[in-house]
């Protein structure tokens, strides 16, 4: 019987992206709104693909109306370049991460699903290249919105619709690998799985509190008790 909704997110968790990323969004917004913004420097980490687009435009002097304008634009040409130019050498799977997910996978118990700040198609192209898309049958991402708070529902309400189960508190699990994570699974009550394999260190980390904390995810087994905690 279904127990637990295990929400992984990305970048950080399950993988990493070479620069080609950032280069990609430059050339999306160069394309779509003449200027890259700050996009070279600004922090992408934990942060939705949708907001990112925004906040990396302001000080160019377009106005909130003028991004909005194009921003569907500016989205799918992202798309588009980064599944044209995203080999699998640019992505690393993190350690521990294939035999983490192959074993979850085999448990009737527990449901994967992706909490994440990437576009669907982007972030699933990701996956693709390592061959552990399949895993996800359904996700909440940037295409549901500009906070990473209101995603945590929107991935509820989608696994209800596919299992018919409403997973609630502690039996929805989030893992990531920033402070956004930790924060986002406490608006529906849930469990942070924080892992320090992103931007952020074990201290950084441990200073908001997650409900665990992993250098990585290398110990399988060690996850796998922290995720079935009541
Ligand atoms: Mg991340």
């Amino acid at each position: 019987m279904l127990k637990k909704l295990v929400l992984f997110d990305i970048d950080g968790t399950l993988l990493k992206v070479s620069s080609i990323n950032r280069r990609i969004l430059m050339d999306a917004l160069l394309e779509i709104y003449g200027t890259e913004g700050s996009a070279a420097t600004h922090d992408f980490s934990g942060r939705m693909d949708s907001t990112i687009i925004y906040d990396v435009l302001d000080g160019t002097g377009l106005t909130r109306h003028a991004i909005e304008g194009k921003f569907d634009a500016a989205k799918q040409s992202y798309i588009r370049r980064f599944r044209k130019e995203t080999k699998t050498s640019d992505i690393t799977l993190l350690v521990g991460v294939r035999e983490l997910l192959n074993d979850l996978a085999s448990r009737s118990n527990i449901l994967l699903g992706l909490l994440t700040g990437n576009f669907e198609a982007s972030g699933r192209h990701k996956l693709q290249l390592p061959g552990i898309e399949h895993y996800f049958s359904f996700g909440a991402f940037a295409d549901d919105g500009f906070h990473r708070n209101d995603l945590p529902s929107v991935a509820v309400e989608r696994a209800y619709r596919i299992t018919g189960k409403r997973f609630i508190g502690q039996d929805i699990v989030i893992v990531g690998d920033t402070v956004h994570d930790i924060t986002c699974a406490r608006v529906l009550d849930g469990r942070s799985i924080a892992v320090a394999t992103g931007n952020f260190s074990m201290d950084e980390l441990q200073k908001h509190k997650p409900s665990d904390l992993f250098e990585n995810l290398s110990r399988t087994e060690n996850v796998i008790h922290s995720i079935l905690k009541p």
